[in-house]
């Protein structure tokens, strides 16, 4: 059993995703940070060749999220991307960075 698990996914903002977790915890990501750190095999080719991806925080936008299993959530974007699978763990992991 993952030791992070959404109880609820929402809206946040206009801009920005919600995850409650079932510790507690409320976490908001900007669709651009989450576009910006897409987990597939390209965009980390891509980062790791060119840098950190540019992303318009005034353009993108969630279309639709599917659950993967119980583990993820796979999100389509409007710039047409929809191989980024982005397991619960890793979505935590975003907000609560490791120290540097
Ligand atoms: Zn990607």
């Amino acid at each position: 059993m993952p030791s992070h698990e959404p109880t609820d996914i929402f809206e946040a903002s206009p801009t920005a995703l919600g995850i409650a977790w079932a510790d507690g915890h409320r976490s908001e990501f900007s669709f651009q940070q989450l576009r910006a750190n897409c987990p597939c095999a390209n965009c980390n080719d891509l980062r790791t060749k060119f840098g950190p991806l540019v992303i318009s925080a005034d353009a993108i936008r969630i279309l639709g999220i599917e659950p993967v299993g119980r583990y993820a959530l796979n999100i389509l974007w409007n710039d047409g991307h929809k191989t980024g699978i982005y397991g619960f763990e890793f979505l935590r992991s975003l907000d609560h960075p490791a120290a540097p």
